[in-house]
């Protein structure tokens, strides 16, 4: 394969853009060579500056659970950009897509939109603060809640990868109200509420995607929920990533356990800029205008970005063996992965919910960050770039979680454990 076209586009972007990237993981840091270039995304795959063409398992990070250039979500927004672009008052799009998530999920009633998954997550905290009357928020190690600055402690792939848990620019005081805990051991998160009385509220992925692939134990989760009504803390459930995607109710559709809050974003958008938060009427209504809780967004419900993820939240609800197929698919995926490694003497953790997969090169079952830690991060590189070369293209770091989409074929899965077979005699 040839990369040329691409190593220019870097050099050249990388003159403007700091790193040539516009988000820190695109770049190709931890596993070497240059960040492809995308000229077009076609169901399943993603075709190069080069002409290259790979069976894609990043999904832009999780939005497109039917694949690039889906045709019912391009319609929909062709339709609605010919109507205008953005109004800055309110359509029915958004009241919609609400219904329809107010509809699928128990524990909301109403839900905000936003632009992003990063403020979806920083206006909820806000709003459980604001609720409760609380400053402390508890969040687990290698949990990612976006960028915003009291969340950049400990935050998994990313950081973890660049090495910078917390990042330079975020004032102490603004993190010093951030309780770190440990994913999976309650007596960690026990231990937060010993040291303070004034948590507003626990944040956790409860289906963890960006410190790899690490779902959370069915009674760590309910052991959450019974500690934070006893201190009459919120229970937040960051589905950003696996909501839409590891079931049609997310995490809430594979555990028992009920948040009092949700935030989402990625597959809620169908691939534009959208993220939300929802909970019950009781905390929502604390939000400006009817509350004190200020929050607001020039381009929040934008009638394009609506319709994207109108038009894919439909068809996920109207398709309902999607899950199931998604899911039969990356097991498929990753115990083909798992045959093969072992057949090379590799020892791969994998592990997949719904379109959700995901891959340590571990001996042991990573259940926190400190076991995905102890993965062989060269071995991964070397993995990234062999599959790379045959035309399969895995996220650029050993912590981040794989997507399936429902454009992947049994073909196109096969064609994958085949090619890592391969690859995984190369690097064992
Ligand atoms: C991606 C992600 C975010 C941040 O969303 P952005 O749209 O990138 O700002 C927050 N939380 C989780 C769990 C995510 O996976």
């Amino acid at each position: 394969m040839q990369y040329k076209k691409s190593i220019k586009a870097y050099e050249k972007a990388k003159e403007v853009i700091p790193g040539g990237v516009d988000s820190p993981v695109r770049a190709f840091k931890s596993v070497g060579g240059t960040p492809l270039f995308i000229k077009k995304g076609e169901g399943a795959y993603l075709v190069d500056v080069d002409g290259n063409a790979y069976v894609d398992y990043v999904q832009s990070w999780g939005p497109l659970i039917f694949g690039h250039s889906d045709k019912t979500i391009e319609k929909a927004v062709i339709k609605a950009v010919k109507k205008g672009l953005s109004f800055g008052a309110p359509t029915k799009a958004e009241t919609k897509l609400a219904s329809l998530i107010c509809g699928l999920f128990e524990s909301i009633d109403k839900v905000r939109f936003v632009s992003s998954g990063t403020e979806a997550v920083m206006s909820a905290i806000r709003l459980a603060r604001g609720f409760t009357c609380k400053d402390d928020i508890v969040k687990f190690e290698g949990c990612y809640h976006g960028h915003s600055d009291s969340l950049l402690v400990q935050a998994g792939s990313g950081a973890v990868t660049f090495g910078t848990p917390s990042s330079p620019g975020v004032p102490s005081d603004l993190t010093k109200h951030t309780l770190l805990a440990k994913y999976n051991d309650m007596k960690s998160v026990k231990e937060c509420f010993k040291n303070s009385k004034n948590i507003a509220c626990v944040i956790i992925e409860p289906i963890a995607g960006n410190m790899g692939f690490v779902p959370s134990d069915a009674k760590f989760l309910q052991e959450l929920r019974t500690l934070c009504d006893k201190h009459g803390a919120l229970l937040i459930f960051d589905e950003v990533m696996s909501g839409f995607r590891a079931h049609l109710k997310g995490a809430q559709g594979v555990y028992e356990t009920k948040p009092d809050m949700v935030t989402f974003g990625k597959v809620i958008g169908g691939g534009m800029p959208v993220g939300a938060f929802g909970a019950r009427a009781e905390i929502m209504d604390k939000l400006s205008p009817d509350g004190p809780v200020y929050q607001a967004g020039t381009l929040s419900g934008n009638p394009v970005a609506m319709a994207a993820g109108l038009a894919s939240l439909e068809k996920i609800i109207d398709d309902e063996g999607l899950h199931v197929r998604l899911e039969a698919k990356a097991k498929r995926l990753v115990e083909g992965l798992k045959c093969a490694a072992d057949e090379a003497g590799i020892a791969l953790q994998v592990g997949a919910i719904g379109s959700m997969f995901g891959f340590f090169f571990n001996d042991k079952v990573v259940k926190n960050f400190d076991d995905a830690l102890t993965s062989d991060t060269k071995r991964f590189a070397l993995f990234h770039q062999g599959m790379l070369k045959r035309g399969f293209y895995f996220a650029c770091s050993q912590f981040e979680t794989g997507f399936i989409c429902d454009a992947m074929d049994e073909s196109m899965i096969d064609a994958t454990i085949e090619a890592a077979r391969v690859v995984f005699k190369e690097i064992a």
